[in-house]
């Protein structure tokens, strides 16, 4: 019978007040074996990720594994410098002092996962957990059960439950979860889940990251390379079937370039996928059929430009391109998170910038244009998470690159790489100094002469 939630968060109170976790070397060794744990069990990941998914072993490997051993690695190797703190400027004030900047782990958190990169979204968040000295419950997403299996098996046979464990379960499970006082929690997952997590932290004042979605736009310029531009489009949409928080959402898209854009999609679509995606073994299925439903609605927002195809009892929805779509269509109000790409003309680009800038702000926005100008006015006037300019997806990948949103599609801190031991870390301001003497300026009664200082010092 496995232990209450409650039981699991005392002992790993108790853990965490041992202080072990704040030893470098005892974190370096848990992400070892965390590594070696994933090593030991690949095939096992590869099966389970085309049961839930049908993610072939190449994406699994570029969108999953290879992800989390990047940044598995790179924690092992840079943990001892990140964890030295920063020496900090003492301005004259604060004579004789000496200031730095320190990492300390929140204490116990909390990390929920999404369903449609459910291994590295767990992973990688867990990965930071540990590095910054953090004891972890983790809780995989139940729409990808298998995953949620594999990663409770693996995880839990590699660390005791003091330390890290994963919980598996629906929304009753989270709800519970979210009943108890954490010191952090980041959350992956959609916006309106999102409010329910801020919610629930409010009341016990817990810091939350929020990585979140929305409906990211792709705008393309008429002065763009229309060839790379297009095959970009085609595989930055259709990754992952459309399911992925970074994939473009809309085009907007020159009237002038248009017809020869949409050509070169198509010609895409069917070099990655064959004319028959539904036998492709590098085109995925929509995680279940309530989701097919509910991508299906979409279609009627426009014209079928290409695709359209729907085989619901295998959960498949074909590579589908939408023309004469109205912004107030349905398919230009929610996140589609499917294999739908609404296409939208312009003609005049500050008139789309305006349009983009009519919705919640999203996670990445996509430029493609070779015109600089543009591409300054794009950055200057946009707003949203990230920006990635003539290509798709690919600064997801940057673990150099903070990733994460604003606004709606999110708040807190970006991760990957170094920014993840900082997201899973408070930074604490330590300022020493010495008692070998004691200037009086600051203390009353207040002298004139003191004040003048002060305010020399202060100014
Ligand atoms: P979701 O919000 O439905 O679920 C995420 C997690 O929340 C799951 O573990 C689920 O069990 C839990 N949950 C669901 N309903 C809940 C409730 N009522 N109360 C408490 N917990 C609840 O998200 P999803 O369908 O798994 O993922 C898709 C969404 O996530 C999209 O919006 C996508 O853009 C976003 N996403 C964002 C990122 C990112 O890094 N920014 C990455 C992946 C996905």
């Amino acid at each position: 019978m496995p232990e209450s939630i409650s039981v699991i968060l005392e002992k790993q109170d108790i853990f965490f007040q041992t202080h072990i976790t704040r030893d470098i070397r005892f974190r370096i060794n848990q992400l070892k074996k965390l590594k070696q744990a994933l090593i030991e069990n690949e095939q096992v990941v590869y099966e389970a990720l085309w049961k839930d998914l049908r993610k072939s072993e190449a994406e699994v490997y570029s969108s999953e594994l290879g992800l989390f051993y990047n940044e598995v690695s790179l924690h092992i190797r840079k943990l001892h410098i990140w964890t030295k703190g920063k020496r900090i400027f003492t301005p004259l004030i604060c004579f004789p002092s000496s200031s730095r900047v320190q990492n300390i782990p929140f204490g116990r958190v909390l990390i929920i996962g999404a369903f449609n990169f459910p291994l590295q979204l767990s992973l990688i968040p867990l990965v930071g957990a540990i590095s910054a000295g953090n004891t972890a419950i983790l809780k995989p997403s139940e729409q990808s059960p298998e995953t949620s299996k594999v990663l409770a098996k693996i995880i839990n046979k590699t660390f005791s439950e003091e330390f890290v464990h994963v919980i598996e379960g629906d929304v009753e499970v989270n709800k519970k979860l979210l009943h108890e006082k954490w010191d952090m929690i980041f959350f992956t997952g959609s916006p309106r889940v999102g409010r329910i997590v801020m919610e629930a932290a409010s009341k016990n004042l817990t810091p939350v990251i929020l990585e979140l979605g929305g409906k990211n736009p792709a705008l393309v310029d008429e002065n763009c390379n229309l060839k790379i531009a297009a095959k970009r489009v085609a595989w930055g949409k259709f990754y992952n079937v459309g399911q992925s928080c970074v994939a473009i959402d809309y085009l907007l898209i020159h009237e002038n370039i248009k017809d020869k854009f949409l050509e070169e999609v198509k010609k895409n679509i069917n070099l990655f996928f064959t004319e028959d995606p539904e036998k492709s073994s590098n085109y995925m299925r929509i995680v279940n059929n309530a989701s097919v439903q509910r991508i299906k609605g979409y279609i009627d927002s426009g014209t079928v430009y290409f695709g359209g195809m729907i085989n619901a009892d295998d959960k498949y929805i074909s590579p589908t391109v939408l023309v004469n779509v109205s912004t107030d269509s349905p398919v230009m109000q929610d996140e589609i998170f499917g294999p739908v790409l609404p296409v939208v003309t312009y003609s005049d680009f500050n008139k789309a910038i305006g349009l983009i800038n009519k919705k919640e702000k999203p996670l990445v926005s996509y430029l493609y244009s070779s015109d600089k100008k543009k591409q300054k006015q794009f950055l200057g006037q946009v707003s949203s998470g990230d920006v990635c300019i003539n290509d798709s997806v690919m600064h997801f990948v940057n673990h150099k690159l903070p990733f994460g949103g604003i606004g709606n599609s999110g708040m807190g801190s970006g991760y990957h790489g170094k920014y993840t031991f900082e997201a899973f870390s408070h930074k604490r301001s330590v300022l020493k100094t010495t008692t070998a003497f004691d200037l009086p300026l600051r203390y009353p009664p207040y002298k004139k002469w003191a004040l003048q200082i002060i305010k020399f010092l202060l100014k």
